[in-house]
């Protein structure tokens, strides 16, 4: 079971300056000094102050442009003197983070193949031991919140305490209509159970093109995510790397002008009484619904009595296949999803089958 994390917030990291959300920005890949100047130059007159470029590249096949290596990090030196921006970059290896402290690297991220690596996190980890650099933490790429946890705790004991992370969605083997399942609800646990850890999500890389950045990036915010790491480079036909996904600068203005950033709270006395109004008519929803989960499972109970006593196996699974294509089919004239209604049920029904199981387990009164 994980533990608590003990961090250092993120307003005391002196990076990111209200409004909200926060944002890193900058190209996949640092290609050339040009490149990388010129698109930091674009990002900063946007008013973003944290600038990315992938160094070192992890790709799928051998021989495709792997970063430009050391090299880079000396015009991610230069963007850093000249705009004053803050500079960070993806680390995969002792290596990489014994460099980047060399040339002054402000953060690091660690990809999603690397942290779903509990050798090479721990590896990472050490390297940062004694340093004060913020480390943000992809999802690894497969959807397991447990490994996520993992890798930040392996920070954490570490004595990295300015720790974040950033959503970028799971790999998938289904057609889906982006690059990555964005899998919110995994993003959803996490931040329930660390409500103060720093939230990014990455739309460029769970989009995997850029007319899909915009919606993506709406609904990170609207779940309540703080912020957002977007790819951009000032020519993105010609990027090395995730052409398709990269916004220029101006692109990446125009559209963070489109999104809709809500309050996390108002001071408005008729929002407060309406939202309080709403909020009670929930408690007592919740509290009917444990009322009637709790009659459910009476009568669940004795039906696993009566199966016993007629020596009847538990799980029936015509029977629970007619429930549910029924309840499905119910919950549809309500206007609640299949997936919903199906989740639903099958928790309930598992925790019917357990507790049947638990009475069949138990010795006879005789
Ligand atoms: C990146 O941010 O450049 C990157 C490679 O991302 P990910 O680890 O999410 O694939
Ligand atoms: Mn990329």
């Amino acid at each position: 079971m994980g533990r608590e994390l003990d961090l250092i917030p993120v307003s005391e990291w002196g990076f990111f300056t209200p409004p909200r959300p926060m944002v890193i920005a900058g190209p996949c890949s640092a290609e050339s000094e040009d490149q990388v100047m010129e698109t930091a130059r674009g990002l900063s007159e946007l008013g973003i102050h944290v600038f990315r470029a992938g160094i070192w590249k992890p790709r799928t096949h051998p021989g495709c442009f792997e970063g430009v290596g050391v090299p880079g990090l000396k015009w991610m030196q230069k963007v850093k003197k000249e705009l004053g921006m803050k500079i960070c970059t993806e680390v995969a290896s002792e290596k990489h983070v014994y460099e980047c402290i060399k040339f002054g690297v402000d953060m690091v991220w660690v990809g999603a193949r690397s942290s779903a690596n509990p050798f090479l996190m721990q590896e990472i980890a050490d390297a940062l031991k004694d340093t004060d650099i913020p480390v943000l933490v992809k999802n690894p790429v497969n959807p397991d919140l447990d490994l996520w946890i993992g890798a930040l705790e392996r920070l954490n004991r570490a004595g990295v305490k300015k720790l974040g992370v950033i959503h970028r969605g799971f790999s998938t083997s289904q057609k889906i209509l982006y690059r990555n399942d964005p899998g919110w609800k995994i993003a959803i646990e996490l931040r329930t159970r660390y409500p103060e850890l720093p939230f990014f999500a990455d739309p460029s890389h769970m989009a995997g093109d850029r007319k899909y950045l915009l919606e993506l990036s709406q609904r990170a915010l609207d779940l309540g995510l703080d912020g957002l790491m977007v790819e951009s480079h000032c020519d993105p036909s010609c990027a090395l790397s995730d052409a398709k996904q990269q916004l220029t600068p101006a692109d990446l203005g125009r559209m963070l002008g489109e999104i809709v950033v809500r309050d996390n709270d108002s001071d408005s006395l008729e929002y407060k009484e309406n939202i309080d109004q709403l909020r009670a008519q929930i408690d007592v929803i919740d509290e009917n619904l444990l009322f009637l989960l709790k009659n459910r499972m009476e009568v669940s109970r004795k039906i696993g009595q009566y199966k016993k006593e007629h020596n009847i196996a538990i799980l029936q699974t015509a029977r629970w296949d007619s429930i549910l294509a029924a309840m499905v089919a119910k919950g549809k004239e309500y206007d609640l999803s299949e997936e919903f209604v199906t989740a639903f049920f099958n928790a309930i029904h598992e925790a019917s089958v357990q507790t049947q199981n638990e009475i069949l387990a138990k010795p006879s009164e005789k």
